[in-house]
């Protein structure tokens, strides 16, 4: 079933992860896809989507970005890091930068696109957030579960504003997936344990009630729901995706 026929769809982070993943399940589901990413020889290896290289740091270029595009009908905020650490190992710089990049940047792509949503009265928008935050607290995650919990709360804000007015708004929630950054903090991680890689990946897989790791696939499947109209009845609502972890 090809759910995003004659859609056009704006996505962030699209060079790697569950960006990635999600530009591509949203071509295949018939979306026009500009996929863009700070990552450019990355975006140079997509199939089937248009790529553009943004920052989402970088306001003027978001804005440019969706002026160019004009009619978007579905956001994909994926962009976003994991700051590893407590509140005591992390510096007002790494805090600002966190909450920079995974909650002002959807800030503005969402102050960017919205008002052609409004006027068009349709209109979905995805923001990816995570367990972490939101729904429980893993330790070491000082930063990113507060910005993860931003991103939760501005969600539902914006759901709440507009929710008679044709768009929607919904965060998802994914608990641990496979991806380039997932085994950059699975090798930083090894370096500080006694079995060091090994050790590493079975910390993260000894929270997996179901005994493996999510796969970028699997949210991208649940990111194209979201921005197509079969799930015209949810809103404001965080898509929880995590193996069990937190059940
Ligand atoms: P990743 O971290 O491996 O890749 C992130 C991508 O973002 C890269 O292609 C990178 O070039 C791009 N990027 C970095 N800074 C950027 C910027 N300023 N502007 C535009 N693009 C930028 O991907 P991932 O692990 O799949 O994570 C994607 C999203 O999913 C993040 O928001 C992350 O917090 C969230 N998430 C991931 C997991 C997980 O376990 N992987 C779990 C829950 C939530």
């Amino acid at each position: 079933m090809r759910r995003l026929e004659g859609k056009t769809v704006l996505a962030t982070a699209s060079g790697a992860g569950i960006g990635r993943a999600t530009a591509l399940r949203m071509a295949a589901e018939g979306a026009r896809v500009v996929a863009t990413d700070i990552d450019e020889a990355a975006l140079g290896t997509l199939e089937g989507v248009e790529t553009r290289r943004l920052d989402v740091t970088d306001r003027a270029a978001v804005e440019a970005i969706v002026a160019e595009i004009g009619r978007i009908d579905a956001l994909f905020n994926c962009a976003g890091f994991v700051h590893a650490g407590t509140i005591l190992d992390a510096t007002e710089e790494e805090w600002a930068f966190g909450l920079e990049l995974n909650v002002t940047s959807m800030f503005r792509t969402i102050r960017a696109v919205l008002p052609g949503m409004l006027e068009r009265g349709a209109g979905s928008i995805v923001n990816m957030s995570s367990v972490a935050g939101p729904v429980t607290g893993p330790p070491g995650r000082a930063v990113y579960s507060a910005t993860k919990a931003a991103v939760a709360g501005l969600t539902r804000a914006v759901a709440r504003d507009v929710v008679d007015r044709g768009v929607r708004c919904n965060a998802i929630c994914p608990g641990t997936v496979e991806s380039p950054s997932l085994d950059q903090r699975i090798e930083a991680m090894g370096a500080t344990l006694e079995g060091g890689v090994e050790a590493a990946r079975a910390a993260f897989l000894a929270r997996q009630p179901m005994g493996r790791l999510g796969r970028p696939e699997e949210i991208a499947s649940l990111a194209a729901y979201l921005a197509s109209d079969e799930s015209a009845f949810t809103t404001g609502a965080l898509h929880v995706i995590d193996g069990g972890w937190t059940v």
